[in-house]
This record gives structure tokens, sequence and C-alpha cells, in this order.
């Protein structure tokens, strides 16, 4: 398939203003608005519009049925099919919204990594090692800290504390090798982040038990908070520091350093760092230096200005007598979010490779022109590990679409305003849309003064609104798939967008949509052989206002709308012949959204109480997939006794509330019993909608 990456076109190569590519740049929606019939729409042309094989390259596709499929292990050819795991999952109870994660693709994450460092090592002649730490703090949960201890074993991969419970966490989860002097080639146990003595001492007593721990000084204060607990315990501990690079950073991160920078030490600090430890005859404790330039650094040019800057460094702190052993570079190595593969914020200008021989080229070049031995090549790559082994699963409940009914025509008798606006809805043509667009508003307009004037009844009132809803409706339809339109004509496809209800919270799933607008796959799961012919936004569940996704990925830049298929009517589902509207049950549609592991669930905030979702972990094997293990989403009882309500005291509150309304005769038996069995189950059940 052929496609163009002509993101890179909106964005000029201009160093004074880098930040460019942070801009938000919305394209008109009639550049992406499929032009294709629904006869000839193929999956070839759903996979182009989502970008599937951009984004998702090599673990998702879609399949002949049109449904998403997941390649956990892209060697292999075991493929899942991502729709009907969800519907086998139902069977099992486990309801969307839902979290799939897939921990063999976890696992090839941590491989690849690894091996395109292997790779520059050995294609630059690079005389030392790569040795990378997972930061906790993209992801704590222990059934994927478990997985990544387990999968980066052949790789000594450590693990990256930033704050008390994560340096708990890593304790306990790093396995330990009591057999080696040292601890030489145990995975490293990298401690950041605010310290006070007890995590200092627990950093260091580690070290007797078999743990590489390197504390990282990021504070000058930390200094002498360390230096009175090694005085305490009599322990020879491994330090690093963590430097504050002049180079200034791109993206949403980019205050992560500079002179400003809320960590790391300034050059004048650090040179202070090592006089005090000299002075107490300590000087070989130092062994890292570390540096944090920000997450998501879209453009290499960025990373490769850093690698120089800290590579000095390091090769100074070597000249003044520091038993350098370590070069971190943190981490930073970013994820393509909308697989345009350009500097955008959303994506990278780079891929895993260039990355690392960057790091393996830029230190190499620094150590041989100083003549000084090359460190072991360090990354704290949080993002790029863990983000693809996450989807969120969520349905739709329902839309909201303007009605596209043919309007009747109007009796010549009514209102004159009503007569000229069915005039006008009846002459449109491509010649006059603009025009008939402006009179469409102002006999709106005018409907609605006489309304508050008295002239209309609300019958009327209504049968204007019907024809002006009817008007843009019809303008659009002719003027979709013609190029050049003035702008004011193509803000209707926003107007007339659908809304689609999804089960879901912003809030509670994807945090960073809302926080700081981070764009993310978003495309449903099946129907792909169907065109998608409705565009529309998604409204989550919170009653907020913010709740909900209108910015999507496109090729170029950010969309407002996204491409989705019409909801249709269960099958068999009831319908009552005494409803005015045709009112049905609809079928199961099912979204997905993807890269999703990163930092999102422990964002998340509990915004009208929606809770964790259900998770299931999935592994591969020879006959299949198989449900490693379930974590029940969050029940109503669960967020409650978060917000201290204690749920015996409101069983009874409402128990004895049925009595007094017995007593008083406003209740029967039966229908007390009902209410307390409903408040009982509900406070038991999930805190999102679940499909009957
Ligand atoms: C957040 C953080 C990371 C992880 O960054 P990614 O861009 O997700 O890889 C690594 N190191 C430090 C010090 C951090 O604060």
């Amino acid at each position: 398939m052929e496609v163009t990456y002509s993101s890179n076109l909106l964005i000029e190569e201009n160093n004074e203003q880098q930040n460019l590519n942070y801009q938000k740049r919305n394209v008109n929606q009639k550049s992406s608005f499929p032009q294709q019939t629904q006869e000839n729409w193929t999956i070839q042309d759903s996979q182009q519009l989502y970008q599937i094989e951009q984004w998702g390259e090599p673990y998702f596709s879609v399949n002949e049925k049109g449904n998403v499929t997941v390649s956990p292990q892209p060697e292999s050819a075991n493929k899942l099919d991502l729709y009907e795991l969800v519907e086998s999952l139902k069977k099992r109870n486990i309801n969307p919204p839902l979290i799939i994660r897939f921990l063999d693709i976890l696992e090839d994450r941590i491989k690849r990594l690894n091996s395109c460092f292997y790779d520059a090592i050995s294609r630059y002649d690079y005389p030392g090692n790569y040795q990378g730490v997972y930061p906790v703090k993209c992801n704590q949960h222990r059934h994927l800290v478990e997985a990544l201890v387990k999968y980066g074993k052949p790789y000594n991969f450590g693990l990256e504390a930033g704050s008390k419970p994560e340096l708990m966490i890593a304790l306990a989860m790093l396995e330990p090798d009591l057999t080696k002097e040292n601890n030489e080639d145990a995975p490293l146990l990298i401690c950041n982040g605010y310290k006070d003595k007890e995590y200092v001492k627990a950093a260091l007593l580690a070290n007797r038990i078999g743990q590489k721990t390197i504390i990282v000084i990021e504070q000058l204060e930390e200094l002498y908070l360390i230096l009175e607990v090694i005085e305490e315990l009599e322990i020879k501990p491994n330090l690093g520091v963590r430097v504050k690079l002049s180079k200034k950073s791109a993206g949403r991160w980019e205050t992560s350093t500079g002179d400003r920078a809320k960590f790391g030490l300034t050059i004048p600090e650090i040179l202070t760092v090592v006089k005090e430890l000299k002075a107490l005859n300590l000087l070989d404790c130092l062994q890292l230096l570390h540096f944090h330039i920000g997450s998501q650094i879209s453009s290499i040019s960025v990373i490769k200005d850093a690698i120089r800057e800290a590579s000095q460094v390091y090769g100074e702190l070597i000249n003044l007598g520091a038993n350098m052993q370590y070069l971190d570079v943190g981490g930073g190595l970013a994820v393509d979010y909308d697989g345009s593969k350009s500097k955008f914020y959303g994506s990278k200008n780079y891929n895993m490779q260039n990355y690392a021989n960057d790091v393996v080229a830029g230190v190499q070049e620094t150590c041989e022109r100083r003549n000084i031995p090359v460190p072991i090549l360090m990354s704290e790559s949080g993002r790029a590990v863990i983000s693809h082994q996450s989807v969120l699963i969520f349905n739709v409940l329902t839309t909201s679409d303007i009605s596209s009914k043919i309007p009747e025509q109007v009796d010549k008798k009514t209102h004159q305003t009503l007569v000229n606006f069915w005039e006008t809805y009846q002459s449109i043509t491509l010649k006059n849309c603009q025009e008939s667009y402006y009179d469409a508003i102002q006999l709106k307009e005018e409907a609605l003064s006489l309304f508050e004037l008295g002239y209309l009844s609300l019958e009327e009132r209504a049968k204007a609104e019907d024809l002006y809803w009817a008007c843009c409706q019809k303008i659009l339809q002719t003027i979709r798939g013609h190029d050049y339109l003035p702008d004011d004509l193509l803000e209707l496809e926003n107007k007339l967008a659908s809304i689609y209800y999804v089960n879901f919270s912003v809030f509670r799933s994807v945090c960073d949509s809302w926080a700081i607008e981070q764009l993310f796959p978003i495309m449903p799961i099946h129907r792909l052989k169907e065109k998608p012919n409705q565009l529309g936004i998604l409204a989550d569940l919170t009653c907020d206002s913010d709740g909900k996704i209108d910015r999507f990925i496109n090729v170029m830049g950010v969309k407002n709308l996204l491409e989705l298929h019409p909801v249709e009517e269960r099958e068999n589902a009831k319908k009552n012949p005494n409803y005015l509207i045709d009112y049905y049950e609809i079928k199961p549609y099912y979204l997905g959204l993807f890269l999703v592991g990163a930092y999102q669930e422990n964002l998340g905030s509990l915004h009208n109480l929606f809770g964790d979702t259900n998770v299931v972990h999935i592994t591969m094997n020879d006959q299949g997939y198989q449900i490693e293990s379930l974590v029940k989403g969050d029940t109503i009882k669960d967020v409650l006794t978060y917000v201290q309500y204690n749920v015996e005291d409101l069983i009874e509150t409402i128990r004895r509330r049925t009595e007094r309304a017995l007593q008083a005769n406003k209740i029967t038996l039966e229908e007390s019993q009902l209410l307390l069995q409903n408040y009982t189950q509900s406070l038991r059940s999930y805190t999102y909608l679940v499909e009957d």
C-alpha cells in the first residue's frame, strides 16, 4: 500500500522555532472524508483511513473479515482476531470497558530495544555494553512489572524508581544475585526522585541482599542526606548525578531540561558534589551520569545534542577522578502515535534503531576524541516499552445524529417565513450553496424572533428548525467531494457531526487526551469491510463537557471528527409499535483505543466515580491464546469506599427508610424488597454500564 507522509511538509526546518511542531494543526475535513462508495470500499481503504499499518506495525492489522487483528509475537504467524476475543471475553462475563494487555507484545518491545542497542554496538565496534532499566512510573501494575522483570532477564534489564513507593516495588520485584562480588552483572536498580533518609537507607541496605542499587543525586541537598546515612550504616554506596543539560528540549516536556528544570544539578553543583566526595575519600562511589530531557522527544536532533553535551560532562568527571562506569540517557524515546514518522508532537522522526545508533555513535565519538574508556550505556525508556501492549476496548451506547429526514412540504397558508424556508430548501444547488446557507441561517433567526414575539407556535418553530437542519444536510451532501470550497461551508461537517456516546471515562482511562491533548489512535475493531460513512466525536460517560474526544490522528496534523459506522439495530430487538419514533436497541459496536499502556492508568482520576476498568492479560501459546489473569474493575462499593462511605451504613439507611415508608403505607412490602435488593446489587456492580 502506498502511503505518503505529507506531514513533514507542514513543518519547515526552523531551528529557532523548534516548538513549531507542538502547534496544533487542524486540517479541513474535506481532505479526509472518504470519497469511495459503499460498494467499492475495501479493507485496504479502512487500513489507510485509520493509518493502522503506520502506527500499529508490526502488532496490529485488519483481517479479511474486516476485524482488527493482533500479532503479539510478530515473528510467528499467530494472529488474534480482536473482535472475536472481545466477544469471547463477554461470554465469560468480562465486559467492556476493558483493557487487554498482550504480554507477548511487552516481551517483543524489550527484545527490540535491546537488539537495537546490541546492533548499534556491533555496528560501531563500541567497546562497551547496553543495560537498560524500565521506569516503573510508566505503569506500576504488578502483572506488568512481573512480566517485565521476567522478559528482561536475558538482557539484565533493570528497574528505575522515581519515588519511595516505586522503590518498594523495585526492591521486591528485581531478582538479586548473591553469587557475585559487588553485585556485578546484576540488573540495575536506579534510585531517582525525591529522597528522604528512609529512602536512602532502603537503597543502601538493598546492596547487602544482592541488589545493584545506584542512588542518583537529583538535588544538592540529597548529597548531605546520603552522606549522613553512609556514616550511620557504614555501607559504601553506588552514586550517580543527574545533570541539568543546557540544551533546550522540544515538545510538550521541553521544560524538563535547561536552567529552570525541576530536577538535576547544575554544573557548579556537580563540581560541589565531586569536591565534597573527594574530601571524604568517597569519589570512587560516583559511577553514573544521568540526564532526562523529557518524554516523547519527537526530533532526533534534540537527542543528538543532549548526547553530545552529556558525554563531555561524563569525560570531565573522569578527569576529575570519579570512577565513572555508566552513562544513563534517561527516557524520551518516543512512540509514533499518529504513524506519520514526523517531528509532529504525536510522532517521531526516527525509529528505535536510529535512536540506539545515535546514542552509541555520539558517546563513542566523544570517548575516542578524549581517549577515555567508554561507559556502559543505559536508557530509561518507558513509553517505548510499555505503550503498545495495552488496548482499551469500549462500546458505543448510543449516537445522536441530526435528522436526515426529508422535510414535509410546507402549507402555503402557514407563516411566510416557513414558506420562504421551504423554497430555500427546494432550490439548493451546487452554485448557490453558500448563499442558501446564509439564507437558512437568517431564516432560522427570523423564526426564533417571531416565536419570541408570539407570532409562531411551538409546532411552527419545530418546523423551522427541521427545515434549517434539512438545508444544512442538503448543502453538505451537495458540496462533499468538491475541492476549493469556502471555509464557512466546510464548518458544516462539524455542525452536522454525530455524537457517539461511549462507555468509558476519558478522565479515568485516557487522562492525557484531556489534560495535555495527547493523541491516541482510535478506530472500530470490526465492520472494516464497510465504509464508515458517519463523522463523529466521542462523548464519554461523565457529566463533564470536557469528557469527550474530538481530536484524532490524521495523515496531516489533527482532525476533529472521526469516521465511524452508523450504529445498527440489534437482531430481534423488541420494538414497541405504540412509540412514535423508531426506537431500537443497538448492536454492539466496539472501538479500540490503542498504545495506551504508558502513564494513562495511573494518571487517571475518579471523576464522577468511574473506577478502574476490567483488565485481562493475554499470552500466546501453541494452541492460540490464553487468558493469563483477570483483574476485575472497581465495583461501586470500591469507589464509594475510596471517598470514605461505609456501604453497610448506606444499606442500613435505605433499609430504615423503606421501613418508615412501609409504616406510612407509601410502599408495598414487595416494592420495598425490590428496592433493597436493587440497591445492594448495584453496590456490587461495575461502575460502567453493562449491556443486558
Ligand atoms: C518519566 C521518566 C522516564 C520515562 O520517560 P519515557 O519518555 O516514558 O521513556 C525516564 N526517566 C526519568 C527520570 C523520568 O522521569
